[in-house]
């Protein structure tokens, strides 16, 4: 008798500390909020200044239209189409229109005219135009003992379905369903989706990328992360491919910008489209992360960047292939090393098994809890076992199909061919007619800008060596069999790149219409590889699905238990939909007796550069920064310009280029990264450490005033 009734009190003070923490948490400003949100926020208690429904609402020119999704997050500043986001969400396109002869890559690009802004090839703009809750009927097709393929494959089915309703109710519209809790809610967005995108102004990689990797997801931080580019549309208004008679586009709404920037202390908040955090998945999940994705992830990066980085060194030409597929590289795996850093500084798995033991004694404390929710965690803990065990396999089969362009395409076009038979909405989303386009342009543009035939060969000879180190029944035989055993593996390989077309675009777009019978006839060696591989992608698939039915039923009743058992109400997890975070500009202690301000100045510039790389300051800077020709721009509080900023918002990958907005809605910088000790972020916030990075609004003016000379731009968005 007395053992249950310690254990209870000792499960009801883990539950109190839970709790507890958690509102801290909530008080410190934790949130992502989705649309539905913003108007219980009480944003005017927290700072801001103007009426809420100015930021959001379906029947205002609120700023929300002012926002677009462009990879990752840009914002509009002027009614002319005129959008500002972020060096490093414009560096592929950047990339893709630079040659060793015309480096604006790494000179930087100002169109001084429209006539002289160049289109950016692929790139588009999504402005999210409403929402609507689907989750009835999304639902409604998944029924009792369905199997969990069948319930994965009706929930797909339903979702394509009324995403086509809603694209041929709403035409010229994108639609999409989103996932906000797994299993629990769905919204049916729509989109305006602007398709002819030119480059504006873009800083020397010098000023953009100051810092590089060295300095990425750190703070002190002096990049000036910023690029401007403008939206066209036809003649008519609406929405079209790149042509020399568009128009510019004329957004419902703009930011206007204080040039006056922002203090210590003020209220800010940024929308944008965070891409994906894990806040409500179970210990076994971050077990998972922690001990076996994220490491073998970031050690396999490594050594692509150092592969890309020695094959770089042949010729600038070269280096253009490689320097966007470096940079995502370098980013990811900067990212996972600061995030394994911050799991195991805050004993962050540690802290959520104890919740979770505590959970498993509230569950089981009640019957009828019990009967709902008693083997939730337990079957939660076997799929991610299970994954964990068929990691390494999966890892090959997977890098295989993303980073072997000839591999890749020719399991697209293997693929194409089946998916093309079935009707549209039996397809796999990518083959459907809305996708399909797309994918071959975007096939099109990796052949194009960052192909390099030695590098993907040398990450294949890689990846086979990885298969013939597994345990023999992992291996990839179909990759394997293809050696000869007297050949020797160069020479094979050599060979075996040398004769596929896999990498001549014209062949490959000969082959998007052929049906599998014909494909089965191609004489390529590429193809017959993937015709061979392609049962073991399905066979994956078919698992992912059969997994994501458990996991949707198990996840949706994990995080109604655990709403239930902290008495908070929760909130989805980013999933690349537009979000508001709201926080201030604050500085914090990364350690102890050390604390990070939270403006750097253009000072820092001249104390970090050393002429080499990526501390190489453009010359004219050094002389603008010594001269103090800083004119309006300059910070009043540090009788400097201050470059980047620190704030108390809650963010992650795809953030990148969201307006910072002050409490009057006035755009006062854009964010652009996260602090070290932030990278945590896609697990757990804290008030303590989880510090968004911006560019000052003051410093993009006065680069594009002083350095750039930009007055075209300058008088375009009301800067005198
Ligand atoms: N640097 C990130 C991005 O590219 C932003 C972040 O992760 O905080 O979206």
């Amino acid at each position: 008798m007395r053992k249950p009734a310690f254990r209870q009190v000792f499960s009801l003070l883990i539950a109190m500390a839970v709790i507890l923490n958690l509102t801290t948490i909530v008080a410190a400003d934790e949130g992502m909020w989705p649309l539905s949100e913003i108007p219980k926020l009480n944003l005017q208690e927290k700072g801001l200044r103007i009426d809420p429904s100015l930021i959001y609402d379906p029947a205002k020119r609120s700023l929300l239209y002012a926002v677009v999704q462009i990879g990752a997050t840009g914002s509009f500043i002027s009614e002319e189409g005129l959008i500002i986001t972020n060096h490093h969400v414009a560096f592929g396109s950047v990339q893709a229109v630079s040659t060793p002869e015309r480096d604006y890559l790494k000179n930087g690009f100002l169109a001084k005219s429209r006539a002289e802004e160049i289109p950016a090839p692929g790139r588009t703009a999504r402005i999210t135009e409403s929402f609507q809750d689907v989750s009835a009927e999304v639902l409604s097709v998944a029924k009792k003992n369905m199997s969990y393929v069948d319930r994965t494959r009706a929930i797909e089915k339903k979702i394509k379905k009324i995403v086509a309703e809603a694209e041929k109710a709403n035409p010229g519209k994108r639609a999409e369903v989103a996932e906000m809790f797994p299993g629990k809610t769905y919204w049916l967005f729509l989109y305006t989706v602007l398709r002819d995108i030119r480059l504006v102004y873009v800083p020397p990689l010098a000023i953009g990328n100051f810092g590089g990797e060295e300095d990425n997801w750190m703070w002190p931080r002096h990049t000036g992360d910023f690029a401007l580019m403008r939206a066209y549309v036809g003649p008519d208004g609406s929405p079209a491919e790149y042509n020399e008679k568009n128009v510019p586009f004329k957004p419902k709404t703009y930011l206007k910008i204080n040039p006056l920037g922002t203090e210590k202390g003020d209220f800010v908040f940024l929308l944008g489209y965070p891409g994906r955090t894990y806040r409500h998945l179970p210990a076994s999940y971050i077990a998972y992360e922690q001990n076996i994705r994220m490491p073998a992830v970031a050690d396999w990066y490594e050594w692509q960047i150092k592969l890309m980085e020695e094959m770089s060194q042949t010729s600038r030409e070269v280096a253009l292939k490689h320097d966007s597929r470096i940079k995502g590289l370098a980013n990811t795996m900067k990212n996972y090393r600061g995030k394994l850093a911050g799991l195991k500084r805050l004993n962050y798995l540690e802290q959520k098994r104890q919740e979770e033991r505590a959970l498993q004694e509230f569950i089981q404390a009640d019957p009828k809890r019990q009967a709902a929710y008693d083997q939730v965690l337990a079957r939660l803990d076997k799929i991610y076992d299970d994954m964990g065990s068929e990691f390494p396999r999966i890892f090959i089969l997977d890098n295989l199909r993303r980073s072997v362009t000839p591999l890749q395409i020719a399991l697209t076009v293997v693929e194409a061919s089946i998916e093309r038979q079935k009707p549209d909405l039996e397809r796999n989303a990518a083959y459907m007619d809305r996708n399909f386009n797309r994918l071959k342009q975007r096939i099109g543009l990796t052949l194009s800008s960052s192909f390099y035939l030695p590098t993907d060969m040398a990450i294949f000879k890689e990846l086979m060596k990885r298969s013939l180190a597994l345990d023999e029944n992992q291996r990839i035989k179909e990759l394997n069999r293809l050696v000869m055993p007297d050949k020797n593996l160069d020479d094979w390989l050599v060979e075996f790149f040398n004769s596929t077309k896999m990498a001549d675009p014209e062949f490959v777009k000969s082959l998007w219409d052929k049906k599998p019978d014909e494909i089965k006839k191609i004489e390529d060696p590429m193809i017959k590889l993937a015709l061979a591989l392609y049962p073991e992608y399905k066979k994956i698939e078919e698992t992912n699905r059969a997994r994501k039915g458990q996991l949707d039923e198990l996840q949706a009743k994990l995080v109604d238990v655990r709403q239930e058992f902290l008495g908070q109400q929760f909130i989805p997890d980013a999933n690349g939909t537009l979000r508001l975070t709201y926080g201030r500009v604050e500085g914090y202690e990364p350690r102890d007796a050390v604390y990070y301000k939270p403006f750097t100045t253009v000072q820092g510039i001249v104390e970090k550069t050393t002429g080499q790389e990526p501390f190489n300051t453009p010359a004219a800077l050094l002389q603008l920064i010594n001269q103090r020709k800083f004119g309006r721009y300059v910070n009043p509080s540090l009788d400097q310009v201050s470059v980047c900023l620190l704030y108390s918002t809650d963010t992650t990958g795809g953030n990148s280029g969201s307006p910072i907005i002050n409490a009057r809605g006035e755009l006062v910088g854009v964010n652009f990264d996260r602090a070290w000790e932030a990278t945590i972020n896609d697990f757990t916030w804290n008030h303590r450490f989880s510090r968004s990075i911006g560019v000052d609004i003051r410093y993009v003016l006065w680069i594009l005033k002083e350095f750039a000379g930009a007055n075209n731009i300058l008088e375009e968005i009301g800067i005198k």
